[in-house]
């Protein structure tokens, strides 16, 4: 197994039947030129070394590993440490890789870089990293959004980045992705366009897991030392899967180490308004690549729903798509209630209050523990704080 996993994806990008490039042969060129770029410039000393003093005196990593005592003896059982991602500047882990993507970009001479955004969180990450890394950074995301995520908004504003409000078609997401691709489309020569998650085409799924890697291999680290042994079980949410696979890469080759991914169940499986890529979904293509799908019977997206808008993507990476297939990981789900029970116990029995994408990760924590002994270990990644989340949660508990 040892060496299987960290030869992938294939040089055509695939893992095993999921990932590739489903996209024109023009832009097969420019991905393939992206991918030569990162085999040639990533791997040099000089890239390295700006990049990991950025994460020490920028990010602040390490990020530290936390046993979460009051919590675990509420709970009982299993022992649950936390991956302090929340403690990163920006206050999640999408940092890690949004800084590598603009450092990348800079070292390659583009001269702009792009991306859609949802609910903020990935535009004011890139924002962030374009800013320190001295490039332009263009935004585009939907009027809806726009009017919804008041404090995100402002941040890329305050930040630098041209924001570029859609107003067409459903004025959300979908539409976001649409116009911000078009836009790429015009000079992809000198344009970077800066994926958010472990998926679309060859070689991002690549790209943004070795940049999310740090964290597993902290993590792999800091656990030894504090232990003496490996966690029993590694447990991360799942939208795209760029926080779960940068935790688990650096423990796929230890057998004793069982893997969860969470998806989130909301409002019910037997709803439509779910996320549950890996669970329902069906294989198909979206945005470039192939993985497990939500989708409708022509193979088009189906609208998805989460409490925790980082968790509503239609597709899921490759790389998890192959994981479970061999299943080396298993994809669980929680919904909107139990996720919102972890969040208010983490916040109340800890002082940490989650991001409510990480409170799923949490609250599957929380329901495998109770049936395990306290000599067992749970490792969860904390992959963002729930500053972003506190408003909305107080209305909808009437707090
Ligand atoms: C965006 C986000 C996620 C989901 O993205 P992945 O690529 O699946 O990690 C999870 N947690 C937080 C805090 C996020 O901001």
């Amino acid at each position: 197994m040892a060496t299987e996993f960290l030869e992938m994806p294939d040089k055509d990008g695939y893992f095993g039947e999921y990932g590739g490039q489903i996209i024109p042969p023009p832009l097969i060129e420019i991905m393939n030129e992206i991918n030569d770029a990162y085999d040639k410039v990533v791997q040099t000393e000089a890239f390295q070394n700006e990049l990991h003093e950025l994460y020490a005196d920028y990010v602040g990593r390490p990020s530290p590993i936390y046993f979460a005592r009051r919590l675990t003896a509420h709970v009982g059982g299993a022992r649950i440490y936390l991956k302090r991602e929340d403690l990163n500047h920006t206050g999640a882990h999408k940092i890690n890789h949004c800084l590598g993507e603009a450092l990348l970009a800079k070292y390659m001479g583009k001269t702009k870089v792009l991306a859609e955004t949802g609910a903020g969180q990935h535009g004011v990450a890139l924002a962030t990293a374009c800013a320190l890394v001295g490039i332009e950074c263009e935004i585009h995301m939907g009027e809806i959004d726009i009017e919804k995520e008041h404090p995100n908004v402002t941040k890329m504003k305050i930040l630098g980045c041209t924001l570029v409000p859609v107003s067409r078609g459903t004025r959300t997401l979908k539409d976001a992705v649409d116009s911000a691709f078009e836009e790429y489309l015009k000079d992809p020569v000198n344009y970077f366009y800066a994926i958010g998650s472990v998926v679309g085409p060859h070689p991002f799924p690549k790209i943004v897991r070795d940049f999310q890697s740090i964290v597993g291999k902290e993590a792999r680290e800091q656990f030894l030392a504090r232990e003496q042994k490996l966690p029993d079980v590694l447990v991360a949410c799942v939208g795209g899967g760029s926080n779960a696979i940068g935790l688990f890469t650096a423990f796929i080759n230890d057998e004793s180490v069982k893997m969860i991914g969470v998806e989130p169940a909301g409002k019910g499986l037997n709803t439509t308004d779910h996320a549950a890529t890996m669970t329902l979904g069906s294989k198909g293509a979206i945005h470039g690549f192939k993985c497990y799908n939500l989708q409708d019977q022509e193979g088009n997206p189906l609208p998805v729903y989460s409490i925790a808008s980082g968790l509503d993507y239609p597709g899921v990476g490759p790389q998890h798509c192959y994981l479970k297939d061999i299943r080396r990981v298993e994809y669980k789900t929680i919904d909107d209630k139990e996720c919102l029970d972890a969040f208010m116990l983490l916040s109340r029995k800890e002082g940490i209050i989650p991001a409510l994408e990480s409170a799923h990760a949490v609250a599957y924590a929380m329901k495998i523990a109770k049936d395990m002994s306290s000599d067992e270990t749970i490792l969860v990644n904390l992959s963002g704080r729930g500053d972003k989340d506190a408003d909305f949660v107080t209305e909808h508990l009437s707090l």
